[in-house]
């Protein structure tokens, strides 16, 4: 796989994260795709689904299931705008993806290597090979500006509330 696919895919997956921050939610997107066909896609969405574990993964590793009709996903390639967290590193490794690509670190909670690396654990049954830091830049900057408008609007209703 070369670098140009990898953005090629990264960028898709930046689109569903667009549809993340168009419904209030924290901006993550995936993209599930298995011989150059997409086969699940995913939006961060546990707000609007009232699901903590509707992230962008989960969404799409469901949806790629279904389009196989197999809990295994074989011979495919996971795009990720951020680092999983520890549930989504898990669901990667019970759906046997061949391989994973993210864009920014999450020093927070990332699981692929950050705070923990639940993929590279030496006693996993299953290994996922790993390519992170594709649109590193664009991926970081859709999450902190978002986290930026969310923190003027919060200073401008505090301030109508004030004015009230
Ligand atoms: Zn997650």
């Amino acid at each position: 796989m070369n670098q140009q696919h990898d953005e090629y895919w990264m960028r898709h997956a930046l689109g569903l994260a667009r549809l993340a921050w168009e419904q209030g939610e924290v901006p993550v997107g995936a993209v599930l795709v298995q011989a150059d066909r997409v086969i699940g896609e995913g939006w961060n969405r546990p707000i609007g689904q009232h699901d903590p574990t509707a992230h962008a993964e989960m969404m799409a590793l469901r949806q790629g299931g279904k389009v196989l009709e197999n809990y295994r996903l074989l011979n495919t390639t996971l795009y990720v705008t951020l680092e999983p967290c520890v549930m989504c590193a898990g669901a990667m490794v019970h759906s046997r993806i061949t391989r994973l690509v993210y864009g920014a670190h999450d020093v927070k909670t990332g699981a692929a290597g950050s705070l923990l690396d639940v993929l590279g654990h030496p006693g996993m049954n299953h290994q996922v090979e790993l390519h992170s830091g594709v649109l590193a830049d664009e991926c970081a900057a859709m999450l902190s500006d978002f986290f930026q408008m969310r923190r003027e609007q919060k200073k401008a209703l505090r301030q109508a509330q004030r004015q009230g």
